[in-house]
């Protein structure tokens, strides 16, 4: 048991050995291990996994008691994780969870960035993100998808397809902005970036996600110009504040052609280095004086926003990535900063409607070459499907596998528990030398309120209803998964957005074919079903292609009949 229970250099176990006395508890082991492990992870010492604070548990002994629980529970338990602390193992059944998670839930009320600080403090509390806290993260390649198929539908819409040709202009190289450059240059685009943390250009570097990191700003935007006249794909870091390099552009009148954001926002106090500060000296002020750096990061913030918008209005297609910033400077007094888009509404909803969302997958084998035997099986059996057959190649021409070897894959509804049902078998008949974990990001169809981000403009208005994603974990739970998560901040920041996962391990036995077969089905159908709800014609469309498993027995605009309750 000590084995596992190091805290520095932490890895999954790979292989066939059960250290647990099942799979559904062996899964969650090796993928918390792997949200550790420092080639995935941004700051394993501190438990951080990616996205400002967003930890994989509460405290190295919380980390040490879960690890202990897994590796002693029996196959007819579950453990209870309170924002990364375990608390109850119970008696349930085999077909039971193995591990229910709820991460920085708080009531609405309490639900500001101050009071969870306040609690967190107190050890009471501890950020999740969305993959962090409910161990499903596989590095910025999570992301990248799509981050790809937002930067393609916006070539589709504003340009001739591709990003040839075309600058984007961004910042922050963490690990879910670390996917933005190599994205861009998928489309054959110029990526220039600017990243405050000379660390994290580095890592990016390390895992063949950027191409140059420079500390000039001049020598930075000079390059990037020359390889946009030329055609020339290709992707820059540069050690500068984001606001030092856009305002750099804004002076000398340079407009990027596509315009985003990928720093933390979404949580100030850690996730944005305030202009003027060092990464150091930031570290020493948020200890020393958080109110002096909350104000100093949302002044940044607001100044950040305004150069976004003069470029925007410059003719920069700009858009909000999912990291609030458009909130916190609005609060600010920035009050034209909803002008720029959000992303989902802009350029990722039909997805959504089609039941398409981040679904991924990890061989607990260890071994790359099973990853492509898998890699192979997709495009066999969705090789007609343009764009799953256009991501397979060029992720297994570009990503480098951090950890455990992984793949996303954006599958829509009738495509992931196909896939995984298919999985299972090959484990069966041994194929594949171990189990396969299956699972997907919080930012998907069905399991997210987010009024900033997944839900944003919601045909119907019900951009806050949270009650699809809590529906959503029920329904996983209901329907086997090993583990389901419900977590509150992911993505837009504490107060913005509630959001569930669910994860199943195929480990080749009928009772894992049942759990995939169900999860995987029901988890982007209830996705479907909430967008047909609000009243989308392809959500529909979608929804009757599958009626045989499914039934919506009043769903859709017009079964909705105002509240009669003031009558
Ligand atoms: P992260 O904390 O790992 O990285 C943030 C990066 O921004 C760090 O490298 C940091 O040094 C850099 N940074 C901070 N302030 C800066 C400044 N002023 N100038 C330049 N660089 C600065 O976070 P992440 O995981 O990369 O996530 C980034 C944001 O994207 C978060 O708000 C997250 O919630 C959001 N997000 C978006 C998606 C999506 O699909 N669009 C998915 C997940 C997360």
């Amino acid at each position: 048991m000590q084995d596992f229970m190091r805290h520095s250099e932490i890895q999954a176990p790979t292989g066939p050995e059960l250290h647990c006395k099942g799979w559904g508890q062996e899964g969650a082991l090796r993928m918390l291990m792997n949200n550790l492990d420092a080639r995935v992870g941004e700051n394993p010492a501190q438990r951080i996994v990616y996205g400002g604070r967003g930890r994989a548990a509460r405290s190295w002994p919380a980390y040490d008691k879960i690890v202990e629980s897994l590796l002693t529970m029996d196959n007819d338990e579950t453990l209870l994780i309170q924002s990364g602390k375990p608390v109850g193992v119970f008696k349930t059944q085999p077909g039971a969870p193995r591990v229910l998670i709820a991460n920085a839930n708080l009531v609405g009320k309490w639900a500001t960035l101050e009071e969870f600080d306040r609690l967190e403090q107190m050890g009471l509390t501890m950020f999740g993100q969305m993959t962090a806290g409910s161990w499903i993260y596989i590095g910025s390649q999570g992301v990248i998808q799509g981050t790809f198929e937002t930067l393609a539908a916006l070539a589709t819409k504003h340009f001739d397809g591709t990003l040839r040709g075309r600058l984007y202009v961004s910042a922050g190289l963490g690990g879910m902005g670390g996917a933005q450059p190599l994205s861009v240059k998928m489309l054959d685009g110029v990526a220039l970036l600017a990243e405050v943390d000379a660390r994290r250009i580095q890592k990016r570097l390390d895992s063949g996600y950027l191409d140059v990191g420079l500390e000039s700003i001049p020598e930075a935007v000079n390059i990037a110009l020359q390889a946009k006249a030329e055609g020339r794909a290709l992707s820059i870091g540069v050690h500068c504040h984001a606001n030092e390099l856009l305002q750099y552009l804004v002076a000398e009148r340079i407009t990027p052609d596509v315009l985003s954001d990928q720093t933390a926002a979404h949580d100030p106090l850690v996730g944005y280095i305030p202009d003027e500060l060092t990464v150091e000296e930031a570290t020493i002020l948020r200890a020393e004086d958080p109110s002096q750096y909350l104000q100093k990061a949302r002044q940044s913030i607001a100044h950040h926003v305004e150069n976004m918008l003069v470029l925007q209005r410059a003719g920069a297609q700009t858009f909000d990535y999912g990291n609030n910033i458009r909130r916190e400077a609005f609060d600010q007094g920035v009050t034209d900063a909803f002008e720029i888009l959000g992303y989902v509404p802009a350029y990722l909803r039909d997805l959504f409607c089609e039941g398409k969302g981040p679904f991924r997958w990890a061989v607990l084998s260890g071994k790359p070459e099973e990853l492509y035997q898998l890699d192979q099986l997709a495009l066999d059996m969705f090789g007609d499907n343009p764009l799953l057959r256009r991501w397979f190649t060029l992720a297994r021409q570009y990503i480098q596998f951090q950890g455990l070897p992984a793949r996303i894959a954006y599958m829509g509804l009738g495509e992931r528990d196909a896939f995984a049902v298919r999985v299972n078998e090959w484990v069966a008949q041994g194929k594949l030398s171990a189990p396969v974990v299956f699972g997907r990001d919080h930012h998907d169809t069905g399991s997210v309120a987010s009024p900033y981000r997944e839900t944003e403009k919601m045909a119907d208005g019900s951009d806050a209803i949270a009650d699809w994603p809590i529906l959503n974990a029920l329904l996983n739970t209901a329907a086997g998964a090993h583990w389901v998560s419900f977590h509150h901040g992911g993505g837009t920041g504490i107060g913005y957005s509630l959001h569930a996962g669910a994860v199943v391990v195929a480990d080749g036995s009928d009772d894992s074919a049942g759990r995939l077969s169900r999860v995987f089905f029901n988890d982007p159908g209830i996705g479907v079903i909430r967008h047909a709800d609000a009243g989308y014609s392809l959500a529909e469309k979608t929804m009757l292609a599958h009626s045989a498993r499914m039934r919506a027995p009043f769903v859709g605009p017009a079964s909705n009949i105002p509240s009669d309750t003031r009558a």
